[in-house]
């Protein structure tokens, strides 16, 4: 689990973007693009929201993508019709703008006990979801919060004895992925290619699967965001959502009211 300074508490708003400066976008999507709901099924994004994604996109040649804990199969139902770069399950999977495939495997070997593991022992609690992702394993508990610890336990056992994974806390779900998977290495991926490559890095999450995203993005000066509350590593906040959605709007109308042509510059 990150550990943080207190330091680190920031409630300042994302900075105005820089006339002339070349930008590229991250976003987390559940919690940060889609309000968090009970069932991970339930949760969608709003086409208007999918729309200003596109438009922002665009306007930096293609240089956005999603980064989250979701398989990228449901980050493109997500935001379709539109197709993004996208980084799944903590950049065990990532999909470049050439439309290249990344994935990082679990051995047979390795998959099949573990999730005979996992499955028997949240069998036992009601109301836990596991949900598996091929090379990873979501252990939700949003509807059985009794069970926090039992969870936990049960990942926790599961890592002690399966060579080359880790754990990933999040809100109401604890992950189980390889080893040198996260967020972080993902934008850095993304950020050696173009139309990445040589734009200002900048990131926007809520939980803590984004505090590696949030590092990664400071060590290249870029714009790290935190939506939500509590501390952190990201150098400013946006309050919720909602809030995500008006300053999606903001850029869009940042970038009209610089003038700039689209496909080329912020
Ligand atoms: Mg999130």
């Amino acid at each position: 689990m990150t550990t943080v300074a207190p330091e680190n508490i920031t409630d300042t708003p994302p900075p105005p973007l820089q006339e002339g400066r070349l930008y590229a976008f991250f976003f987390d999507v559940d919690g940060t693009l889609a309000a968090l709901q009970a069932e991970p099924d339930a949760v969608s994004i709003p086409l208007i929201v999918r729309d200003r994604l596109l438009a922002l996109s665009q306007a930096t040649d293609g240089a956005l993508a999603l980064v989250s804990g979701r398989p990228i199969a449901q980050l493109d139902a997500l935001s379709a019709p539109h197709r993004f770069p996208l980084a799944g399950v903590h950049g065990a999977e990532r999909r470049d703008a050439e439309s290249q495939l990344h994935r990082v495997t679990l051995s047979e070997k390795v998959v099949t006990p573990l999730q005979n593991m996992l499955q028997q022992g949240m069998s036992a609690m009601q109301g836990t979801l596991l949900e598996a992702k091929g090379m990873a394993f979501a252990l939700h508990y949003r509807q059985a919060p009794a069970f926090e610890h039992q969870v936990l336990a049960l990942a926790e056992s599961a890592v002690e004895k399966f060579p080359g994974l880790q754990l990933q806390p999040g809100k109401c779900v604890v992950e189980i992925k390889p080893q040198g998977t996260d967020k972080g290495a993902a934008i850095r991926a993304f950020m050696q290619e173009l139309p990445f490559k040589g734009r200002i890095p900048v990131f926007v999450g809520d939980d803590l699967t984004d505090e590696k995203g949030f590092l990664a993005v400071n060590a290249m000066q870029g714009i790290s965001v935190k939506v939500g509350e509590g501390a952190g590593h990201a150098h400013y906040r946006l309050n919720d959502v909602a809030d995500v959605y008006d300053w999606l709007e903001q850029l869009l109308s940042q970038i009209k009211h610089n003038n700039v042509g689209k496909g080329s510059r912020l």
